[in-house]
């Protein structure tokens, strides 16, 4: 049911998710658009009532130009509320679909990749696992920025919560070493980055999750279907260093933005 609460007017649903539900309200005394992500507490366990805490506690200390940026947040009525900044430009999967298989401009597509990879390697310098990297994930304001966002399922690294067991994040953009079993790491990270931008790139998702033998099969054998050679070779060089099976030789966020083609379009763009 429509959330209820003093000052606020509720303007209409724009999402349903696994926890909850997500709607665009409007501060009474000044008018401003806020999203409101509404949990409902009650048809949560205990793990998933934490879980929606530690959302709302991570995003009031992350501060970044492109992570979505927290305006509160209270229990009323055992309804956990978390209001943020309205992105207009709606999610980077929607924006995407709209695009009916014409390819994004190189120049548009590494723009959005360095602010998300920014927004990346602030979370990881806070020792922060985002967990749950997928185009859903990212909002465009109306000026064409990024901000990460949905930190439903995010971790603060050596917190007490067994990683290792719980299998989490999109199966398409699952890991291999999450399919061995080993816990979730920076690395995982970089890897569902790997695989946002072979979708900018392609507007298709690397590995379509028919059944999930094939799928991991696909991913250990580097079955990944090239991008358009329309784009240079450093695009399509980094694809492949992100999206590279072995944790070890899968690339930071430091060694991304150093890449020399990668600081040529921050000098360009900042
Ligand atoms: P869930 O945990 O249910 O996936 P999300 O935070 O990802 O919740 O929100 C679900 C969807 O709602 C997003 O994919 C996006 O389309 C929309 N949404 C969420 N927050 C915002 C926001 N701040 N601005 C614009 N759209 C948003
Ligand atoms: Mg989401």
């Amino acid at each position: 049911s429509e959330p209820r609460m003093d000052g606020i007017e509720v303007v209409k649903k724009i999402g349903h998710g696994s926890y909850g539900s997500i709607w665009l309200v409007r501060r009474s005394s000044n008018k401003k658009n806020l999203v409101l992500k509404c949990v409902e507490l009650v048809h949560c366990n205990q793990q998933e009532v934490e879980a929606a805490r530690q959302e709302v506690l991570l995003l009031s200390v992350l501060k970044h130009p492109n992570i979505v940026s927290y305006k509160g947040s209270f229990e009323l009525d055992c309804r956990l509320h978390l209001l943020m900044a309205y992105c207009e430009g709606g999610d980077l999967s929607t924006r995407i679909k709209l695009q009916h298989g014409s390819l994004f401009p190189e120049q548009k597509i590494i723009r959005w990749f360095i602010q998300i990879t920014m927004a990346l390697q602030y979370l990881h310098v806070h020792n922060v696992l985002h967990r749950d990297l997928k185009s859903q994930n990212i909002f465009l304001t109306r000026s064409g920025l990024i901000k990460l966002g949905d930190f439903g399922i995010a971790r603060i690294l050596n917190s007490s919560v067994d990683m290792a067991t719980t299998m989490i994040g999109t199966p398409s953009y699952m890991s291999p070493e999450l399919f061995a079993g080993l816990p979730y790491n920076y690395k995982s990270d970089i890897w569902a980055l790997g695989c946002l931008l072979y979708e900018l790139a392609t507007l298709k998702h690397p590995f379509p999750v028919r059944d999930m033998s094939s799928l991991i099969y696909r991913i250990y054998s580097g079955k990944v279907e090239r991008i358009s050679s329309h784009y240079s070779k450093d695009l399509q060089y980094l694809v492949r260093s992100l999206m590279t099976c072995n944790v070890e030789h899968r690339p930071n966020t430091s060694w991304i933005l150093h890449q020399p083609f990668i600081r040529r379009h921050i000098l360009v763009f900042l």
